[in-house]
């Protein structure tokens, strides 16, 4: 099941910006031809819904801020708003239509979300629909679980739930890079303590430090927390190709990685999962790598161009190892 919105494509940042509609354009024209374009369009979120996760001073500030900019990389203009109320909703449809209909979902839009937390925005981002879509769900549900496999660590996703039991949030990231918050030893505050896991790997991790972490830490965690329903943050800038970080995943081994997250979410919580697009720059990269995760909804595969296979030996074990360590007082691992 898809969510896409057109209004999407009226997000435009500065001339040459990396998160541009090309990425979008880039996805629905290979899903269009492979046949796997058949998408619903989603409400915007309703402002009382952004605000379930954003304090009302920060909505009012992008609301009315009319054309300036969140920091230096994200503009916003007249339009910004609405457009990412719109992608927020997506979220939040793709979320309920996996919830009722049991089935994976994927929501199809931009902004991206992740950096955006409870009284600031930045780094692309303005509203955090997969923040939105978990609170609506956590109404529904008693727990939630977000994966997020973006190379940047989801600052906003993280501080909105530092402190919740129900919601856990799990990151793998590149260390080091923008936003440069998610060490392995920030596993959340208070009630929340343990509920958030942070994988920073380094450079040039790929495929196998990535499985490796599936493996020993992102399962593991997940089958004890038991969630009733999974929110993928889905950057794929991860990838080798992208022009923004120094990870190295394969098109294969991303989409080795939503195979596991699917075969979780149909042992755990009854394929209850939606996949949410974050980032990913490289607009043929993100393309297979969102098109092979929508074909494997239909138990198929797609042709993949980007086959690469840089990390063969786990170059991220010493960070799997420590995260680890590091959890060792909360799960079994
Ligand atoms: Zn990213």
């Amino acid at each position: 099941m898809l969510v896409y919105s057109r209004d999407c494509l009226r997000h435009v940042q500065a001339p040459g910006h990396v998160e541009s509609p090309h990425r979008l354009e880039a996805i629905t024209r290979k899903l269009e031809s492979l046949n796997l374009f058949d998408p619903k369009t989603p409400e915007p979120a309703a402002r009382a819904m952004i605000e379930r996760v954003h304090a009302k001073a920060y909505v009012d500030l992008v609301e009315t801020m009319g054309d300036g900019y969140l920091d230096i990389d994200t503009a916003v203009r007249p339009e910004t708003p609405e457009i990412a109320r719109i992608a927020a909703g997506g979220v939040v449809e793709a979320a309920l239509a996996s919830v009722k209909g049991r089935r994976p979902a994927f929501a199809l839009v931009r902004p991206p979300g992740h950096h955006a937390g409870p009284d600031y925005g930045g780094g692309f981002c303005y509203f955090n629909g997969v923040a939105v879509a978990a609170a609506v769900l956590r109404e529904r549900l008693s727990r939630i679980a977000i994966l997020d496999l973006d190379a940047h660590h989801g600052n906003g996703t993280r501080d909105i739930f530092a402190t919740s039991k129900d919601v856990l949030y799990v990151s793998t990231h590149q260390s080091g890079i923008y936003p440069g918050t998610g060490p392995a030893g920030d596993v959340g505050e208070g009630p929340g303590e343990g509920y958030t896991v942070n994988i920073p790997f380094p450079a040039r991790s790929g495929d196998a430090s990535y499985e490796l972490a599936f493996r020993e830490v992102i399962e593991p965690v997940l089958r004890q927390f038991q969630p009733e329903a999974i929110l993928v943050s889905l950057g794929a800038d991860a990838h080798y190709k992208d022009p923004l970080t120094m990870l190295a995943l394969s098109s294969p081994g991303y989409l080795t990685l939503a195979e596991r997250t699917l075969d979780v979410a149909r042992t755990l919580c009854k394929n209850r999962v939606a996949f949410a697009l974050e980032g990913g720059y490289h607009p043929q990269a993100l393309a297979e790598v969102v098109a092979g995760t929508v074909a494997l909804f239909r138990g198929e595969s797609v042709h993949l161009q980007f086959r690469d296979v840089a990390d063969e030996t786990a170059r991220g074990k010493e960070a799997v190892d420590r995260v680890k360590r590091v959890l060792g007082p909360y799960w079994d691992l």
